[in-house]
């Protein structure tokens, strides 16, 4: 007796009927981390108490009978099987879900991970298992991130020449996790800095759980001359930033180390900060857990899982592309 696992609605797994991170309503599923892409309102949820404080500063809700787990706590979802949720080390309070079941084995579900340490985030846990479901967004061997650091000075300077040069530097990441990675690393820059609602929402939650960053102040636009702002992307466009300029942006992502980035997000610089996996990260990851088999979802699935079987492993990509794959 093996896991099934199928692509439907998040991971689907039938034997036990669980969703994990499934995006539309669904009876019940297990939500790995408070991304807006792996929330929907389901008939019974399970998530670390930490994503749900989250999810609830964003305005959103996880289900109608809604289980919070602590990291490592052990919760029976059905007769056959338990569920634990570690830590994912991707955003606050994000999870990895370990199920056990009696008949199948350990399944490990990696939802999105990263297993560099940072500073606003939990560790990474490399629990052992059968069957390893792994996300694979940088799965291609150029993806080597360079240390936070060295990437955040980078990126103080450019908000430096910025002041100098009279303009507002405007910096733009996620407003869960990677904003607060951000404002983390800007510590003992000198640097007055203003945060965007959204991101300041996120931060406060972060703030009440014990983290602790370099002081701020909420965008205001009229007094924003001289500041740093810390922003989502798509805040750019909104009725907010019509009173700011003259502004010059920079956005933060694992995307940056791609030339063409800061043409294709229209930004004026781009800098290589990510909350997932890297590639030497992702091959790691799989020694450390050593599965039996392997299932890639998102980015180059289909790429990775190949790579993996070039290097001994049963890996498969999850999705329409796994059944070409497997000339069904
Ligand atoms: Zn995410």
């Amino acid at each position: 007796m093996a896991w099934e696992v199928r692509s439907r609605n998040g991971i689907w797994l039938p034997q036990i009927e669980w969703h994990l991170d499934a995006h539309r309503p669904a009876r019940r599923a297990i939500i790995t981390h408070a991304h807006s892409d792996h929330v929907a309102r389901h008939g019974e949820a399970i998530c670390t108490s930490r994503t749900a404080r989250l999810i609830a500063a964003r305005g959103a809700s996880p289900g109608q009978k809604v289980r919070n787990l602590d990291f490592n706590e052990s919760v029976a979802i059905t007769p056959m099987a338990t569920a634990k949720l570690v830590p994912a080390g991707h955003v606050l309070g994000s999870a990895q879900v370990l199920i056990e079941h009696s008949d199948f084995g350990r399944l490990l579900y990696t939802g999105d991970f990263k297993t560099r340490p940072s500073r606003t985030v939990e560790n990474c846990a490399r629990p052992a298992a059968d069957v390893l479901i792994m996300e694979t967004t940088f799965a291609r061997p150029h993806y080597v991130f360079p240390p936070a650091e060295k990437t955040m000075q980078r990126a103080i300077a450019f908000c430096r020449d910025t002041l100098a040069a009279g303009e507002i530097p405007v910096l733009l990441g996620y407003s869960l996790g990677r904003s607060q990675e951000i404002l983390s690393h800007l510590a003992g820059a000198g640097l007055d800095i203003m945060l965007h609602p959204r991101v300041e929402a996120v931060t406060r939650v972060y703030e009440e759980i014990g983290y602790s960053f370099p002081s701020y102040t909420s965008l205001a636009p009229l007094m924003a001359s001289g500041h740093v702002i810390i922003a989502p992307q798509q805040a750019l466009k909104s009725e907010l930033f019509e009173a700011i300029s003259p502004i010059r942006t920079a956005v933060l992502t694992g995307w940056a180390l791609d030339e063409q980035t800061h043409y294709r997000s229209r930004t004026d610089a781009a800098f290589p900060l990510s909350d997932h996996a890297d590639y030497p990260e992702l091959l790691a990851f799989v020694e450390a857990v050593q599965p039996q088999r392997i299932f890639t979802v998102h980015g180059f699935a289909t790429e990775f899982a190949a790579d993996l079987r070039s290097r001994g492993w049963d890996a498969w990509a999850l999705g329409r592309t796994n059944q070409l794959e497997l000339g069904f």
